[in-house]
């Protein structure tokens, strides 16, 4: 699609009204309804893609989209209708409201790791709150990109959102125009490149990115607990997952019996091995694959054995020069990083960029209370991986490298409207604010602002 292309479709997308709550509530059935009669399409391009287990699209794609666009559709009205604010005494008499109203035309750049929620739930949300949309999914999923846009087409007016497919410069070129907000989802690289773009045009964006999540399992662990936890949440979706944990600093003291539980852990989880495992996702490409085992510089203790398109969960004894801790590693690949005090752990954290989720290890509730308030992060969980985005009443966001604003639930719909502060003057017009001054003026002024 050429850039012309691109620029009238925003044009006319950009004249068209904002839709009311009535249309609102009519977006999301429709798109829902046709969610749903392309479920089984849906999960078969999932396969194609990304080679998604149908329990785990079902469990981390279909039923979230399913669950946002129920919260929205009711109480969307709810977060949409005017809510009256005390006027002050200097513009008495008058009725002061805040209504949160859409931001316009909206860009959604999402990516392939988990395409179809990272579109979907952004793009319900956003037509909730009354906006516009125009939608580009990543170019690295193919089948479930153009099922994407044959549902946005199915079940939405081009007076409503449109749905661009194409590669990164498709992307370029949008970002370059002049939207009233961008929502992206991406690597922190591209959203540089996102948010330069926009503050061109000034336009306020939402950034979720990624990083590299720690996971910090002290003495006082649940060892066993901890490894399963942090094996599910490295192989979910192959470790390609924004809040996958990205490393493990461990006590020295309980390294050796941490690795040896990692090792059950796979065992219980997959019994019949991962390669070739259909409960086991696949890599995106052959070049993410290489560029994965090009981060094995140091010594495999778990793992290590690949196909064409799976990796095994594979464990490195790692330190902080390693290659696979210079950058996100999005994948199933786990440094272990043995320490010696728990506060060399938390500085070796806190020097890093601040992560998009933070796990920590800890039976102790004060040893864990004090690692979370010597931290900053995106997000945290204790003893447990990925759990946070599972609770609807939380927001998700990261912060600095990880991202800049948050959403889901009662936040993705205070993220894709704007406070807008509305006053009303009665007719009663008191002159003292008017000039001429004079000191009986001041007097009375003095007192209103005491
Ligand atoms: P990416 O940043 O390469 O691409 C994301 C989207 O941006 C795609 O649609 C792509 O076409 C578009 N894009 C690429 N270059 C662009 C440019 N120069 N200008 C504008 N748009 C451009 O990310 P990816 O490889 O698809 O996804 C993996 C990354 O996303 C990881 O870093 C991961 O941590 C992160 N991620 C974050 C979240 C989150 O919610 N925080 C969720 C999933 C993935």
């Amino acid at each position: 699609m050429s850039s012309v292309d691109v620029r009238s479709l925003f044009l006319s997308l950009s004249q068209a009204p904002c839709l009311s709550i009535e249309e609102s509530k009519a977006a999301l059935l429709s798109l829902r309804k046709a969610i749903v009669s392309y479920e089984e399409e849906l999960l078969s391009a999932l396969y194609l893609d990304l080679g998604k287990p149908r329990q785990e699209a079902y469990m981390c794609e279909l039923g979230l989209i399913y669950k946002e666009i129920d919260y929205y559709a009711s109480h969307l009205a709810r977060f949409r209708k005017p809510k009256r604010k005390r006027g002050g005494l200097a513009s008495f008499p008058s009725k002061a409201y805040v209504e949160a109203r859409p931001w316009g035309t909206c860009l959604i750049l999402s990516p392939w790791n988990y395409p179809l929620l990272l579109s979907l739930d952004p793009l319900a949300a956003c037509l909730s709150m009354g906006n516009k949309a125009v939608l580009k999914p990543s170019e690295y999923c193919p089948h479930v990109s153009q099922l994407i846009q044959r549902i946005v087409n199915e079940a939405l007016s081009d007076k409503q959102a449109l749905c661009v497919l194409g590669p990164k410069e498709t992307a370029e070129q949008l970002t370059a125009l002049p939207f009233d907000f961008v929502f992206f989802t991406g690597s922190s690289k591209v959203g540089r490149e996102v948010y330069k773009a926009a503050s061109e045009n000034l336009t306020p964006c939402v950034l979720e990115l990624g990083g590299k999540s720690p996971c910090l399992v002290s003495e006082h662990a649940d060892l066993r607990l901890a490894a399963r936890r942090i094996v599910f949440g490295k192989c979910l979706n192959g470790g390609q997952t924004c809040v996958a944990p990205d490393y493990v600093l461990v006590d020295k003291r309980v390294k050796e019996p941490f690795v040896s539980m990692l090792k059950e852990a796979v065992d219980e989880l997959y019994p019949n091995g991962m390669l070739g495992n259909a409960d086991y996702g696949k890599i995106v490409s052959s070049a993410h694959l290489r560029r994965l085992l090009s981060l094995i510089d140091r010594p495999v203790l778990l793992g290590g054995k690949h196909n064409d398109s799976q990796l095994e969960f594979t464990v490195i004894e790692a330190d902080f020069a390693s290659l696979s801790m210079q950058e996100e590693i999005f994948g199933p690949l786990l440094p272990v990083i043995e320490y010696e005090d728990l506060d060399g752990a938390i500085k070796a954290i806190s020097d890093r960029a601040i992560p998009l989720s933070l796990y920590v290890f800890t039976k102790s509730r004060s040893e864990a209370k004090s690692i979370l308030s010597s931290l900053d992060f995106g997000g945290a969980v204790v003893n447990d991986t990925l759990m946070h985005l599972t609770v609807p009443t939380l927001p998700f966001g990261g912060k600095g490298a990880s991202g800049l604003g948050s959403y889901h639930g009662p936040y993705s719909l205070a993220c894709f409207s704007r406070e807008t502060p509305v006053l009303h003057r009665g007719k009663i017009d008191v002159k003292l604010r008017y000039p001429p001054f004079s000191s009986k003026k001041e007097k009375l002024i003095r007192k209103i602002f005491r």
